[in-house]
């Protein structure tokens, strides 16, 4: 099952991350004929971003978006908007991440994205990278069980590191391409396993590195697996140093199928690559 909900256009500033990502997915879904589910929140999302998040930074997301309000578009940092209407899809994207991940729900589509904010918001990087709380974290933390959150979008999810390090029930998997943004220091260590590829890298150096992770994965046998869902690790997305195309996504669709996975939208700025990764994910993602 799949969660999705309009109020996620309402994040909109003009930038790459903005909202026809997310009707690109949409409409993969129409297309399908498959349902989504668009439940409005029951329940305070803030007790769950407090688990994450520093309070005095949810405190200044609230009042820059106010200022927001009056001015428009606010920069955060060089990369990352925060709009007039933001803080509803911002909270929605938290509430359905943690819905799909405690009801098992197959994909949340949501943004703003969440794998480059840290517990202060930046977390050793430059900027949040389009990100303002870290969804699949908060999913992590708000889960009772063990967990493993797989990220598979082109860049190092360095807010993921930094949230939940040193966590003894959640396990961090990254793939990711090592000589651009966050420039991560790319080494494993306790609970986090980092999988660096170079520039250039192609399909097959990519599931090389995707069984290394699989087999960790494996031994360690969570209860629950989270993927943090980047489409931009194709080759077409404007972003990518890869020389991958969607075989890579295939074929980890097919290898986390065994563990129920939930996914969580991070990036992806091809709209094309979007449409038709959804529609590999509907076909190939669960066993
Ligand atoms: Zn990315």
């Amino acid at each position: 099952m799949i969660l999705y909900n309009d109020v996620f256009l309402k994040h909109d500033c003009p930038h790459i991350e903005n909202k026809n990502r997310v009707l690109a997915i949409k409409k993969a879904l129409i297309d399908l004929g498959i349902k989504y589910y668009s439940p409005q929140i029951e329940e305070d999302p803030i007790k769950y971003i407090e688990k994450a998040h520093d309070k005095q930074y949810i405190e200044m997301i609230k009042s820059l978006i106010d200022m927001a309000k009056e001015m428009g578009c606010i920069y955060i940092d060089g990369d990352t908007y925060l709009s007039k209407d933001s803080w509803d899809p911002i909270l929605y994207a938290v509430y359905y991440s943690v819905y799909a991940v405690n009801n098992d729900f197959l994909f949340a589509v949501v943004r703003p994205p969440g794998h480059h904010a840290g517990k202060y918001g930046k977390a050793n990087a430059i900027s949040q990278g389009f990100c303002i709380f870290n969804n699949a974290a908060i999913a992590a933390l708000n889960y009772k069980g063990r967990v493993a959150i797989v990220d598979i979008d082109l860049h190092h999810g360095n807010g993921t590191e930094d949230i939940v390090k040193h966590n003894k029930n959640i396990r961090y998997y990254s793939i990711y391409a090592k000589d651009i943004y966050p420039l991560p220091d790319n080494k494993s260590y306790d609970n986090i396993y980092k999988y660096p590829l170079p520039i250039d890298a192609t399909n097959e150096d990519w599931i090389s590195s995707f069984d290394l992770l699989l087999a960790n994965l494996i031994e360690w046998d969570p209860d629950k697996v989270i993927v943090s869902l980047g489409f931009d690790a194709h080759k077409d997305d404007p972003l990518s140093v890869f020389r991958t195309d969607y075989t890579i996504y295939k074929y980890a669709f097919q290898k986390l199928a065994q563990f129920n996975p939930t996914y969580i939208l991070e990036g992806g700025y091809n709209y094309d690559v979007l449409y038709n990764g959804t529609k590999l994910l509907i076909k190939f993602s669960r066993s």
